[in-house]
């Protein structure tokens, strides 16, 4: 159990209608940070599917018709289980996705922010009362849950993106079935299991966990029971499981890629700048949706911030997530190690420099930290998202032609700027094509903030206010006659 206090949150099979299923067939769950055996898991696929929306689809009307008081306490609930265990949930993890442990457990009390702040959101869904057309008729607009949601998430944030969806979705009064990915199953399960412990009512809440990823996304983007379907993900799979979707004519809420532009103004201060960039850019090794992907800076300081970014990344210590000195773990695969060592080559035959950290593990799927002096809009490197620890710096000009470059790209999720000019602030902030804007800031996520993308970055928020509304249907009632 490698070193789990509680050995009930190690769960390895899919949870479906508050039953854990065996399987006849198993998948095995690797340590990225060294190749480790972690566990075998029971294989599930479309009939388990299946089986988990059915469930959920009985279950949903009961969970609707309770009243949001109830369903906020029992999220509450859910939530104290998450905080108790948070060193639990962080060591599962770290185990199965690599991230440092602080990082791990910053993870668990994000994805748990979330579910607080839905409980507590959940009995505030008010409707309208709108002026009739005429004296006979009054409007009214009430809202309802929209019922059995389907949804797909990534490895690279294996608690908070599956808690995120499941939260508001639950509050809202909706059921959920939840496929993680298949790298990094043992998270979400292991918040089945504190779903479960928090009185959850059977149904309501499922997690089916399988290697067969387009078998389970067939059934949750296409089976007449589900009304909604939100996946977060990759622009790519996002496209195809839209596609899906549209058959059924579901709702849809897409969180997927992003390429985000990090402009560094003259005017900034520089030091927060680099403070901030770090952060932007190397938490979870680079595997983040709003990592910077571009760095952009005033031609004028180029030179100046380039020295600092340098000294703050040969400080860098990458290694093992689970040992207390680490700051950057292991990418997710090999695979993912290639992908990224190839766009640096890319990049390198066309004209940029390449300075890395050199001390890195010789077991495990590391890259080393590595900035790209010299680099241009137009390289490989700068029109894909990277998802690893690499800094691209380019240099700009004038706003006009940072903001165009910056806006250069089929992305719109998250975007930064550092100046000290608040005119500037305000004209770049409102012409800078992306659903967040970071300003003077590296972290741009908090449950109370809308996260969510423009353009190939997908559509719907995540948090916030807006965020419930994702998942309630807008019902307008007329009532006639009332004049007589
Ligand atoms: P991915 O390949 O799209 O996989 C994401 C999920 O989709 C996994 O659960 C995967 O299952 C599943 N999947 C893959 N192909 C599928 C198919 N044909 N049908 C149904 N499901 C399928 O994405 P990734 O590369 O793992 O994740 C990183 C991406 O997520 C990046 O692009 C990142 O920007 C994006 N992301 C976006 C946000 C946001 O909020 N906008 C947040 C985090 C990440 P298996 O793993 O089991 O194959």
């Amino acid at each position: 159990m490698k070193g789990i206090q509680d050995r009930g949150l190690w769960c390895t099979r899919s949870f479906v209608n508050g039953q854990w299923l065996e399987g006849q067939r198993h998948f095995a769950v690797h340590n990225p940070a060294n190749g480790a055996w972690l566990a075998d898991v029971a294989e599930a696929g479309a009939e388990e599917t299946t089986a988990a929306v059915e469930a959920a689809y009985r279950a949903q009307q009961e969970w609707a018709r309770l009243p949001a008081a109830q369903r906020s306490k029992t999220l509450m609930a859910w939530h104290d289980a998450m905080l108790a265990n948070i060193d639990d949930l962080a060591r599962i993890l770290t185990l199965e996705q690599g991230k440092p442990l602080a990082e791990a457990k910053g993870e668990v009390a994000y994805g748990a922010s979330y579910v607080k702040w839905f409980a507590e959101e959940a009995v505030r869904v008010y409707g309208d009362t709108i002026p009739g057309p005429g004296p006979d008729k009054r409007v009214l607009v009430i809202k309802q849950p929209v019922g059995v949601v389907g949804s797909i998430t990534p490895w690279n944030f294996p608690n908070a993106m599956m808690v995120r969806k499941a939260a508001p979705a639950l509050a809202a009064g909706c059921a959920f079935v939840a496929k993680p990915a298949a790298e990094t199953p043992l998270s979400a399960l292991a918040v089945a299991e504190l779903a479960r412990r928090a009185g959850l009512p059977d149904g309501v809440f499922n997690v089916v966990v399988g290697t067969d990823a387009p078998a389970i996304g067939q059934v949750l983007t296409q089976h007449p029971h589900i009304r909604k379907f939100s996946f977060t993900g990759s622009t790519a799979t996002g496209k195809r499981l839209l596609a899906q979707c549209a058959e059924g004519v579901k709702r849809t809420s897409m969180e997927l890629g992003g390429n985000a532009p990090f402009i560094v103004f003259a005017d900034a201060d520089l030091d927060a700048a680099v403070e901030g960039l770090m952060l932007a850019k190397f938490r979870n090794a680079g595997q983040t949706c709003v990592c910077s992907n571009r760095i952009f800076v005033e031609r004028s300081v180029y030179e100046a911030f380039a020295q600092k970014v340098r000294a703050a990344v040969a400080g860098l210590k990458v290694g093992d997530g689970l040992e207390p000195e680490t700051h950057i773990g292991p990418l997710i695969s090999e695979q993912a190690v290639s992908k990224v060592a190839e766009l640096v080559s890319a990049s390198v035959a066309e004209g940029a420099q390449a300075e890395a950290v050199t001390d890195v593990p010789s077991q495990g799927h590391y890259y080393p930290p590595t900035v790209l002096s010299g680099v241009s809009n137009r390289m490989a490197v700068a029109r894909n998202e990277i998802f690893g620890p690499v800094l691209p710096l380019i240099p700009f000009d004038d706003e006009a032609s940072v903001i165009a470059e910056a806006n250069d790209s089929e992305f719109g999720l998250a975007a930064y700027l550092y100046s000290r000019d608040i005119g500037r602030v305000f004209r770049v902030s409102e012409a800078l094509e992306y659903g967040m804007v970071a300003v003077n800031d590296g972290i741009l996520s908090n449950a109370a903030a809308p996260f969510g993308g423009m353009k190939a970055s997908g559509h719907g928020r995540e948090g916030s206010k807006y965020g419930l509304d994702d998942y309630l249907d807008i019902k307008y009632l007329c009532l006639g006659g009332m004049d007589r």
